[in-house]
């Protein structure tokens, strides 16, 4: 099998990959578009279209095989028994991922804006100080 994979996201990212197994196609594409991704021709689009992979070598029926749906809400869980947390499905999608880093930025700028701010007032009021 020589399965041809090539991801191209929102973000700038192209990554091209060879594969001769099935399995390691899907959790390459997977990574990328998530397990329900839109499909069209050639090509595989992650649920918020934010991720792309045109596929070679394989139908994408085949490459993307599995019951369920995609999840839409978090399911992350934790075991007090054991220690262990479990990061769900929807959470390790990129999309979701991207998401978040894109929300993380955006509070920083508002947090930096904020900060400016306070500190103009501060210095009109004349109670800045420099430490
Ligand atoms: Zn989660």
């Amino acid at each position: 099998m020589n399965i041809h994979i090539h991801i191209s996201t929102m973000d700038g990212l192209s990554e091209s990959k060879r594969f001769k197994s099935l399995v390691d196609a899907r959790k390459f594409a997977q990574r990328y578009v998530g397990k329900h991704p839109e499909m069209g021709g050639n090509y595989a689009v992650s649920p918020y279209g934010d991720a792309k992979a045109v596929v070679r070598g394989v139908t994408l029926k085949k490459l993307f095989a599995s019951p369920g749906k995609t999840p839409t809400e978090c399911q992350c869980d934790y075991n007090e028994e054991t220690g262990k947390s479990y990061t769900c499905e929807f959470c390790r999608l990129p999309s979701t991922i991207a998401y978040r880093n894109r929300a993380r930025k955006r509070d920083a700028r508002a947090r930096i804006k904020e900060y400016h701010a306070s500190e103009e007032k501060a210095r009109r009021d004349g109670t800045w100080l420099p430490f």
